[in-house]
This record gives structure tokens, sequence and C-alpha cells, in this order.
């Protein structure tokens, strides 16, 4: 059996780890993020063989490159039936165009994809050290329904979540605070920024050294690891997979998260044109593409693809790494990365709140497709690659549609005169009864009751 890969720290000041190590640890100790070693193959006869499978089947397929000699492989196929249960549906919009649609799952986001199955990885490794994990998180929307529900009833975990109930809608408060179990969720008396502060201040709180505490956004490895998956089995559904035909994707993009998903399907060599990411109006990372300047926009700015209103994605230090460079944990580049192969690779776009709206009226009016503002970001980005572009035209293409246009009802309805129909995932909300504790934006009130909560059990 090969040895398990190994994962360094873009810091490059801790000795690289397995796996199951650079899970439970979430970030590094330097303050640096962990990425592979070494990207294993998927070879041109794998990928013949994964077309028509299901998305389970794929899974596993690429998963187990990066878990063997951590999980058993038995294990891992399970979980991966256990937690990939719903559809994925590839919908054609015109052409070779097509939508990948991420929205299926539990919570309705395509977190739920990357959630699901670092749950089911932490859980199998604390039952093998007979302890107890607690995951801190904060959260301005959808990372905490999808982590709440990944971790909902999965042994050994418990689950905190902090949010700003002033700043998310009643349907994301909802899909949080009527979970229950081994979830608690903390409505905090402040903005989301207050709430970031209050989970880092704890991950350093000597104070709560005796509790195993962990984080489980983007940057964990485990978050990144299975959205390689979804790029790999769009690949083998819409392109001529014996022809190595190369396909175009496009990833609408806040944290990064998704789109280095998409670069680790390809480092791993998924046969991909130029990689598209689009961003909204927070277009730090377009600038820094073009000028070689990198600027965190701050306070981020405010759009109606909220999930993406980030001015300093966490997840830039792992591209900057991945191209030679190096970005430190407070977002300098100390070394830049080869900006000409990054330009080659990549093809990076803003698009403002007002082409967004327009996207999502005109997808519907002409070809009758429903998008939300994520998606219609990406489409957009789509879009104007292919204008920019007409060699690619004709080729296949994929973009990512990373919310339920359910969750964004006001919005679309005003835009095309339709309600989106609400998934099973959504409905009923407004019948559960919800329960959440209320803390107010100071950390020592915090650590108090995380102190107690734990004493209790
Ligand atoms: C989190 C999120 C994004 C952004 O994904 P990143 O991995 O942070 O780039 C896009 N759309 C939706 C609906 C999200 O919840």
């Amino acid at each position: 059996m090969p040895d398990p890969i190994r994962f360094y720290s873009t810091n490059r000041n801790v000795p690289a780890i397995t796996l199951d190590e650079a899970l439970l640890q979430g970030q590094a100790g330097d303050r640096g993020l962990f990425l592979p070693e070494a990207f294993p193959a998927i070879s041109a006869d794998e990928l013949v063989s994964m077309a028509g499978r299901s998305y389970s089947y794929v899974a596993h397929a690429i998963l187990r490159k990066y878990t063997l000699g951590v999980i058993d492989d038995a294990t891992l196929k399970s979980l991966c039936e256990d937690a990939y249960d719903f559809d994925v549906p590839l919908e054609r919009v015109s052409g070779r165009l097509h939508l990948m649609r991420l929205d299926r799952g539990p919570t309705a986001s395509f977190k739920d994809f990357a959630a699901r199955m670092m749950a089911r990885w932490m859980s199998v490794l604390m039952r093998e050290q007979d302890d107890e994990l607690v995951i801190l998180t904060a959260t301005s929307g959808d990372t905490g329904s999808a982590v709440a529900h990944a971790y909902h009833g999965v042994e050994r975990m418990r689950v905190v979540v902090l949010f700003p109930p002033a700043e998310v809608s009643g349907r994301q408060r909802k899909q949080m605070t009527t979970i229950g179990g081994n979830v608690t969720t903390i409505g905090i008396d402040g903005q989301f920024d207050d709430c970031q502060a209050m989970v880092k201040r704890a991950f350093a709180d000597p104070a709560l050294k005796h509790i195993r505490l962990t984080s489980a956004n983007s940057i964990n490895i485990g978050r990144l690891l299975p959205q390689s998956v979804y790029y790999v089995y769009a690949y083998v559904n819409l392109a001529d997979v014996a022809a190595q035909e190369p396909i175009t994707i496009c990833v609408p993009s806040g944290n990064f998260g998704d789109m280095m998903g998409a670069i680790i399907a390809r480092r791993m060599g998924l046969p991909t044109q130029r990689l598209i990411i689009a961003t909204n109006a927070n277009d730090e990372v377009p600038r820094y593409l073009e000028t070689g300047r990198y600027e965190k926009i701050t306070p981020s700015r405010v759009c109606i693809s909220n999930a993406m209103n980030v001015g300093h994605p966490s997840n830039l230090a792992r591209l900057v790494d991945v191209y030679g460079g190096w970005m430190d944990e407070t977002g300098v580049v100390r070394r830049q990365p080869d900006l000409e192969a990054m330009r080659r690779d990549l093809y990076a776009i803003s698009i403002d709140d007002d082409e967004t709206r327009a996207t999502i009226k005109e997808a519907y009016d002409r070809h009758g497709v429903i998008l939300e503002p994520h998606g219609a970001v990406g489409w957009a980005g789509l879009e104007h690659y292919l204008r920019d572009h007409p060699e690619a035209a004709g080729r296949s293409a994929v973009s990512v549609e990373t919310a339920h246009p359910a969750k964004f009802p006001e919005e679309i309805q005003r835009l095309i005169g339709v309600e989106p129909e609400i998934p099973p995932s959504l409905a009923g909300l407004e019948k559960k009864p919800e329960s959440y504790e209320k803390l107010a934006a100071a950390y020592e009130p915090f650590r108090d009751w995380l102190l107690e909560w734990v004493r209790k059990g």
C-alpha cells in the first residue's frame, strides 16, 4: 500500500502531517493552511469508468486517493453512500452549456457536499481516539446551517454556532435554530465580525485548553477535498470522456473554497479549459490577477449574492501557494506567484448587482432557467468568457449554481414574477420550534457559557 498523502502548511513552519491530523487541527500551528504535498492522479481510464456512475461512486473513487492509510476503504465507501443520498442535477441551458445544481442537499447550498463528508470523517477519527470534539463556528448564513446539519446526530461531535440575528434572514436562522440535539446555536447581539472574533479568541484561549475545539470553515482541508468531486462528476457526464475533451468550468466565488475544489480536480488531471472565477463587486482577486497588486476590501461590499461578500478570501493563500507564491496569514503576499501562469489558467471577472439581476431575468426569459444571485454571478461570468473567447463556444461548459432559488424568493419574484418552488429541505421550517441562546457581543460571557456548557456535558 502506498504511504498516506501528507499535508504541508502554506507557511511551511510546521512539519507535514497526514489527513487525520490535518482534519482535526483545522488550521496549521503556524497559522498557514494545509495542502497535499502531491495531487494524486486520476487516469483517463478511471474517468471513462466513472461515466454514468452515481455521485457516491465518483466521490469514493476520488476521495480514497486522499484517505488511503487513514480511513478504511469500505468505511469510506459507506460514508460516501450515506452523505450523498440526494440528486446532483446537470441542467442543459443551451447548446453545450450546462448548469450544475449543487442545491439539493439538506440545507440547499453547495456547502452540504463538503460539510457532510468532513463530519463523517471526523466522527470516524474520534471513534478511534475515544474522545469528543466540539465544533465551533461563526456564520453569516449558509455555513452555519450546512455545518449544523452535517454534524447533527453524528457521534462524538457537538456543535456550537454563533450568528448575528440582525444579519441573517428568517429562513437562514430557522435552518440553524430548529435542529437541536447535539447542535447549539447562539444569537450574538452584534455583527458577523464580532462572532468571528469571539470564535478566534476561543481557539487561542488557554482557559479552554482542556476542550477539544476545532473549526469547520473552509480553512479546513476537509472542506476542500470533497469539493473536487463534483467537477469530476460534471466532466464524466458532460464531456466526451473517451476523447479527453477539456471542459470549461465556472465557479461563483467568495472565500474561494469552491474554486479550490476545481483547482484540485485540475491538478489531479481533469481535462479542463480555463477556469472561470466570478466574484460579485468584491473584486479584489480579479484586480490582483490584472495588476499583480493585492488589496483587501474592508469592509466588504454588500451585494445580493451575500454569501460571497468577502473582501479577503480565506483560501487565496492556497491558490497563491499552488502557483509558487506565498501569502501569509495576514493576507500579505510575501512572494509573488507565477502570475503569467495564473492568467493563462484562470479567467477572473467581477459582476455587479445590476448585471446579476439582469442575468437572472435573461436566463429565465431566454432559457426558462431559474437562477439565484450566486449562480447568476457565475452564469454572467461564463457568458463574458464566451464573448471574449469565441473559439470556446461549442465546447462543453458548466457553471455552478451554489444555492437553491427558494432561498431568495423576494428577489426572484421581483425579477421574473415567479415564486421558486420550495424544496423538501426548506419546507415546513416555519412550523418547527426554534430555540437558541442569546449572548452579548463580548468574549468573557461567551467563554463562561462555553465552560458551563461543556461541564454539563
Ligand atoms: C459559501 C457560498 C458561496 C461562496 O463559496 P466559496 O467557497 O466561499 O467561494 C457561494 N454561494 C453560496 C450560496 C454560498 O453559500
